[in-house]
């Protein structure tokens, strides 16, 4: 994807707003910027965009309600969640609602830019579809086309960082997978980065796949490295 790329700021917070809008598009991103939950909502049902930003706290509906809204709407953009507070329950909560990606304030600038060029990055990984796509391991079976999972837990609509990162496990079948090669890969982060989001990511792999996530048969920790999948 070009720079040229369409970004919708959610921010009730002018002068926030107006920082992050200007080093945006001094990357040469088209923003967008709207200040509530609600206007955002109907912002993404009228306009494509390839990422949301979007701020945690906000006047009416909050950034948790509309990633739901828009998960359950089976809409897949790319979320990046912006929260005031860095509580860790704060993030847990977010990405279980489908956020792909989030970041404490207060943040710094330079981070914030490289969080946006990878989340943009991955949103391009999305495979044209094809007849017969369909991954399959203990009971579970995910469809690559419309992103469901049927698993013995439940059903459920993985984000397209979720199938990204599932697609890269499956592939890798009983191969060890380093914290810093998913880091790098998936979020495109220094390897070394420490960061709570890919421990959160496997957290919600395991409670959507696994049948008991405590005792993991598939997204198995190897300790202090990393993690290798195993079908089961
Ligand atoms: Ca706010």
């Amino acid at each position: 994807m070009s720079k040229q790329a369409a970004i919708l700021l959610v921010e009730d917070e002018p002068h926030i707003a107006q920082g992050l809008i200007y080093n945006l598009q001094e990357e040469g991103y088209q923003v967008s910027h709207v200040e509530s939950g609600e206007t955002a909502l109907e912002h993404l049902r009228e306009h494509d965009c390839a990422l949301l930003i979007l701020d945690l706290m906000l006047p009416g509906i909050d950034g948790l309600e509309v990633c739901r809204q828009l998960r359950q709407q089976g809409n897949q953009v790319a979320i990046l969640m912006l929260t005031a507070r860095g509580e860790e329950q704060d993030r847990i909560a977010g990405l279980s609602e489908g956020a792909d990606d989030y970041l404490a304030k207060p943040f710094n600038l330079k981070e914030f830019l490289l969080r946006v060029a990878g989340l943009l990055r991955r949103s391009r990984w999305q495979q044209p579809p094809t007849a017969d796509r369909i991954i399959r391991f203990g009971c579970n079976q995910i469809d690559l086309n419309n992103h469901l999972a049927k698993t013995a837990n439940g059903q459920f609509q993985l984000t397209e960082l979720e199938i990204k990162i599932l697609q890269l496990f499956v592939n890798n079948e009983g191969k060890l997978i380093t914290r810093g090669e998913l880091l790098q890969s998936v979020w495109g982060l220094q390897p070394d980065t420490e960061t709570r989001t890919l421990d959160n990511f496997i957290v919600r792999l395991r409670k959507y796949f696994e049948l008991d996530p405590t005792k993991p048969c598939h997204f198995l920790t190897v300790r202090g490295r990393g993690y290798r999948f195993s079908k089961g």
